[in-house]
């Protein structure tokens, strides 16, 4: 079968014949229709400190997908070969503390696929029957294929309650855009996004955003008072990994606020603390969803009426990887979707 994988300990990537993965008892085998570019997949592509320390060539990338099951192991017993299937990225061990105790986005031995073990950048991939989704009828695939990142903007957005609250959210990468949805579609008044990128901001201005700033061109003080917002946000949604998005978002909190971060920033950075501890904020470091709950909750939000698809502007075939993983580096894209379905 065809995959995408990192050969070697070099930038780049080969898209080259490998053997199809072999199944276990408790595995089910997919075949890929299609698969989302994440900025984890670039950093392994550009062969960043963190790709190097972390990724063992020959991997096949990828952990953003949707498929349908071609076999299954000879334990799996709720799925058949046809169903509709995402999968939860991160495998837990099930056996440290929080794993007994049903807190398995808290795995102390967490593996990533597509990053610790081949994933699915591939016509197949192999995946334990436990991190399987079932997609409820009527999901559409291009949706289904980027429920991994749905869900970091879902189990952000969802971590402080928003109903009726004002939120912040700094980054509109296609993670910041969802969560703009999200909270929208939860019942927060305000939505302010900000971001550097022109083209991001009209995104989160089309996923729900009540404003959507620069913010090297509009201070949040001004936006803020153009509101009418008296007293600071009750939310945000740090989801740019930039030192200066989270410094602005802690001076623009109200006095009790809650600050949920999910993104990652390239190293350590000084965060004003006299903000955060006369202004008695809660700061909250997320990773990944919530298993399951993160994934019940964007289903019934879709199946609800919450719409997502602006966050998704190219599409192209496997066989344009270069051209598709060029387009998401520039950054002038929202998600970026391959189709594995050979010609
Ligand atoms: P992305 O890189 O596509 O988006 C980040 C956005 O932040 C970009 O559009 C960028 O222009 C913007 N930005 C940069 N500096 C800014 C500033 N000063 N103010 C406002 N915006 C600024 O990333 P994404 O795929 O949307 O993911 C969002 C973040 O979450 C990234 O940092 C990513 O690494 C991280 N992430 C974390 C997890 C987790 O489990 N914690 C999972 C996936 C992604
Ligand atoms: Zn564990």
């Amino acid at each position: 079968m065809r995959a995408l994988i990192k050969a070697s300990a070099a930038p780049g990537l080969t898209l080259t014949e490998v053997s199809e993965p072999a199944i276990g008892t408790d595995d089910v085998l997919v075949r890929v229709l299609r698969a989302g570019i994440c900025g984890t997949d670039l950093h392994i592509r550009d062969w960043n400190p963190w790709a190097r320390r972390t990724i063992e060539p020959p991997l096949v990338l990828g952990h953003e997908f949707v498929g349908e099951v071609a076999a299954v192991g000879s334990r799996v017993e709720d799925l058949e070969v046809g169903d509709v299937v995402s999968a939860e990225g991160h495998i837990n061990c099930g056996r440290c503390r929080n794993c007994r105790a049903g807190r398995r986005h808290l795995c102390a031995r967490v593996r990533g696929i597509g990053v610790n073990q081949d994933g699915a950048f591939a016509e197949l991939v192999s995946i334990p029957q436990s991190n399987i989704w079932r997609h409820a009828d009527g999901i559409p695939l291009d949706i289904a294929a980027i429920f991994d990142p749905f869900g970091n903007a879902v189990h952000t957005a969802l971590t402080f309650p928003v109903l009726g609250e004002d939120v912040l959210i700094t980054g509109a990468g296609p993670i910041g855009a969802m969560a703009a949805a999200v909270v929208r579609h939860a019942g927060a008044r305000h939505v302010v996004v900000t971001d550097l990128n022109e083209m991001r901001l009209d995104i989160a201005r089309r996923m729900g955003a009540s404003v959507a700033v620069n913010p090297r061109t509009h201070d949040l003080a001004d936006v803020q008072r153009e509101l009418d917002m008296k007293e600071g946000f009750d939310v945000g949604l740090e989801m740019s990994g930039a030192p200066a998005a989270l410094n602005s978002m802690v001076a623009n909190m109200a006095h009790g606020g809650s600050i949920a971060v999910l993104g990652i920033p390239g190293e350590p950075f000084p965060i004003d603390w006299t903000g955060v501890i006369f202004n008695m904020l809660t700061l909250k470091g997320i990773y990944g969803r919530e298993m399951y709950e993160t994934w019940y909750a964007m289903t019934v939000m879709l199946e609800a009426g919450l719409t997502i698809d602006p966050v998704i502007t190219h599409r192209f075939t496997f066989d344009e990887h270069e051209e598709a993983f060029a387009t998401a580096a520039t950054g002038r894209a929202g998600k970026v979707i391959l189709d594995w379905r050979p010609a």
